[in-house]
């Protein structure tokens, strides 16, 4: 296993990046040094705070430096666009880049929430979202990516549940034809239920706390995901397993959204469960 000592950073080392503001509680290094250990890559990541309104120079720095690759958190998101040669298909819907890579010459941009969500439940918990009627609680970023993503992957229904309807609206149109707007009496019909709110955040582990749905919806036929993980274990996951519901948490995003950033920088599948061991601290 490589070391990520300072002894271990070379000439060759490449480095990769996570640019927002404010970026130090970010996690995505503590995932991403983890995952070139266990490769054994000559990488290394660090935290770039970069103030809002700079992203053209970040992205110009990327090239300058020719770092190997680029998380894009908040507020950057949608400022780095204008900025890149492309985006992929997924970045383009959403209006949003959560991660840049290099194609040959070019700098594309991606959004790998959706995408992870997708790929954590195929993977880990052995869900194919595929003909799956879903109900996604929030209309954020995060919401807006599973949305996408969940259409992408062939779900038959996404319902979405927000307390600002026009936001709820917005985020329904990124699903096409299998979108449209919920309430709370979707989630009894559904098979998945997403809470991609930021109700639960910074709940007390193992406390009863705010839920971003009505608990009576809940039945034992449902797998409820809560993207919040921190809290890992959040009231409302507590709530549904209570119910008989599976109950499934946000660490498998958080992983996965990172392990397609690197795959696309590295060529290299990192090790997931590496990573999930760096994540939980
Ligand atoms: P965001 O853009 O700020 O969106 C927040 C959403 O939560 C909005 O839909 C908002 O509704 C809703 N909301 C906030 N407070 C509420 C309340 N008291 N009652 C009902 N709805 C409420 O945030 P985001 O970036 O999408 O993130 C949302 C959550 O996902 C956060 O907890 C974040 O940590 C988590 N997340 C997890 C991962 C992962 O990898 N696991 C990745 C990304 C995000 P309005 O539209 O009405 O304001």
């Amino acid at each position: 296993m490589a070391d990520l000592s300072t002894a271990a950073l070379t000439g060759t080392t490449r480095v990769a990046a996570v640019i927002g503001s404010p970026v130090r509680h970010s996690r995505s290094p503590l995932l991403a040094n983890a995952a070139f250990q266990a490769a054994g890559l000559d990488w290394a990541f660090v935290a770039f705070e970069v103030a809002p309104g700079s992203a053209r120079e970040a992205v110009s720095a990327m090239r300058t430096l020719g770092l190997g690759g680029l998380m894009v958190t908040m507020p950057h998101k949608a400022d780095v666009i204008d900025h890149l040669d492309r985006l992929t298909p997924a970045a383009q819907a959403l209006g949003a880049v959560n991660s840049i890579a290099w194609e040959g010459t070019d700098l594309v941009g991606d959004n790998t929430d959706g995408p992870g969500l997708v790929a954590s439940l195929r993977t880990d918990d052995g869900i194919d979202p595929a003909g799956l009627r879903c109900v996604v609680l929030g209309a954020g970023g995060a919401a807006r990516s599973v949305v996408w993503a969940l259409a992408d992957a062939g779900a038959a229904d996404v319902a979405v549940v927000n307390r600002t309807a026009d936001r709820a609206r917005s985020a329904a149109e990124l699903a096409g034809s299998v979108g449209r707007v919920g309430d709370d009496r979707d989630v009894a019909q559904a098979d998945l239920v997403i809470n991609a709110t930021s109700v639960g955040m910074g709940a007390a582990v193992g406390a009863d706390g705010p839920l971003p749905l009505d608990p009576a919806q809940l039945g034992s036929a449902l797998t409820v995901v809560d993207l919040v993980y921190l809290p890992l274990q959040t009231p409302l996951l507590r709530v549904a397993e209570a119910c008989g519901a599976r109950a499934v948490d946000g660490l498998g995003m958080l992983v996965h959204q990172a392990a397609l950033s690197i795959v696309r920088w590295t060529g290299v599948s990192p090790d997931l469960d590496a990573m999930a061991r760096a994540a939980r601290g």
